[in-house]
């Protein structure tokens, strides 16, 4: 998807900061940060949504590196967030798949 925004980042044709990357994630500094660490981990694949995803081990494998830039950034202990926006009343403005991964103060419980 050469007009994805998240493609073109997993490209490296658009800067991002990324913090960590395999052969099939990448993970990158959310450039709206709602939290002292706010970070997208993404799937190199382009998959517009979760509901899209067909692969459990593309989504457990994401699922794990979020939980390991997690640990990277130093939250294990303390806790952390991972969430997964989809579509409209979920929220979600990039339709490349990602997690979000949030952390570093107190996140409250619902959600807005
Ligand atoms: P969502 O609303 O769940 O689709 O999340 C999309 C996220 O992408 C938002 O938190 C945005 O702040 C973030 N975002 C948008 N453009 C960029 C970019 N160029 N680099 C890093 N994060 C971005
Ligand atoms: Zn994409």
């Amino acid at each position: 998807m050469t007009d994805c925004l998240f493609c073109r980042i997993a490209k490296g044709e658009i800067p991002s900061k990324i913090i960590q990357q395999d052969d099939r994630f990448i993970a990158f500094r959310d450039i709206n940060p709602q939290a002292p660490v706010h970070v997208l981990a993404i799937p190199r694949e382009h998959i517009a949504t979760l509901n899209d995803a067909r692969s459990a081990d593309t989504i457990g494998g994401l699922i794990l590196f979020a939980r390991d830039v997690a640990k990277s950034e130093g939250l294990a202990e303390r806790g952390y967030r991972v969430v997964v926006n989809t579509n409209k009343d979920g929220g979600q403005t990039v339709f490349h798949l990602h997690a979000h991964v949030l952390g570093g103060r107190h996140l409250e419980w619902p959600p807005g």
